[in-house]
């Protein structure tokens, strides 16, 4: 499972490797393919040639004009006029017609919250959790999205009513439990590691492991640069921040 790619090329290659030695029967990529980065037509190709399981972020629906991005910040909002003018009309008219939500056998997947998907919510305490965790399907056990470029998990027993986070990166999945899974960021992670971030779902085990890779951040920031976006998106995949 990939989320926030940013057109970030080197870092979800990475990504993309590292996957390739482990046994993937189904990739998932929960939004924010472009944005922020120099590479969104290339990082479009990668994900469109690997998996038709896709939902849409809030930065791919801002590429677009479907988004107003009088909510961004002056970074955001650089970068996204930037990548508008750079998709293709094939790419443009891929990302209009992403889903918010997509149900893929037992496991709900949403870019930012199944609570109102469309308003982009920051799913950043156990409080906006538990209203997530009412909104999910009444069937699906487990819920999987990025948006805030943190990874972690959220769960929630069935006899109770409040989540807590808990602060693990690898966790095996009980089934008198909920889960909500932020996958973190391939390409702009911001929990101050710097390298790429996803996730990896043993169906059979009823396993999650958010796992990280190293990449080449210098042709990335070397890349934003040239392309003259704001200087501040190369500079922060330096610290993942
Ligand atoms: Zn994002």
């Amino acid at each position: 499972m990939l989320s926030d790619i940013h057109g970030n090329l080197e870092a979800l290659d990475a990504v993309l490797e590292a996957l390739a030695d482990e046994p993937i029967d189904r990739y998932l990529c929960l939004g924010d393919i472009v944005g922020y980065g120099a590479s969104p037509n290339a990082c479009l190709d990668r994900v469109t040639g690997l998996t038709t399981d896709v939902i849409a972020g809030n930065h791919d629906h801002a590429a677009i004009g479907k988004l107003d991005i009088a909510t961004f910040n002056q970074f955001a909002a650089d970068a996204a006029l930037w990548t508008r003018r750079q998709l293709t009309p094939e790419g443009r008219r891929y990302l209009a017609e992403l889903p918010y939500t997509r149900q893929i056998d037992d496991l709900y997947a949403v870019h930012a919250s199944p609570a109102k998907p469309e308003d982009w919510t920051y799913l950043t305490s156990p409080w906006l959790a538990d209203e997530a965790f009412d909104a999910m399907p009444g069937d699906i056990a487990l819920c999987v999205l990025g948006h805030t470029h943190t990874p972690g998990i959220f769960e929630i027993r069935t006899a109770q009513d409040r989540s807590r986070q808990i602060p693990a990166a690898t966790l095996g999945l009980e089934s008198e439990c909920r889960y909500i899974v932020n996958v973190g960021s391939v390409g702009q992670p911001r929990d101050g590691d710097p390298r790429a971030a996803y996730c990896v779902y043993d169906t059979g085990e009823r396993r999650i492991e958010i796992k990280r890779v190293s990449y080449d951040v210098e042709t990335a920031q070397r890349k934003i640069r040239a392309a003259g976006l704001p200087d501040m998106l190369a500079e922060r995949l330096a610290h993942g921040r």
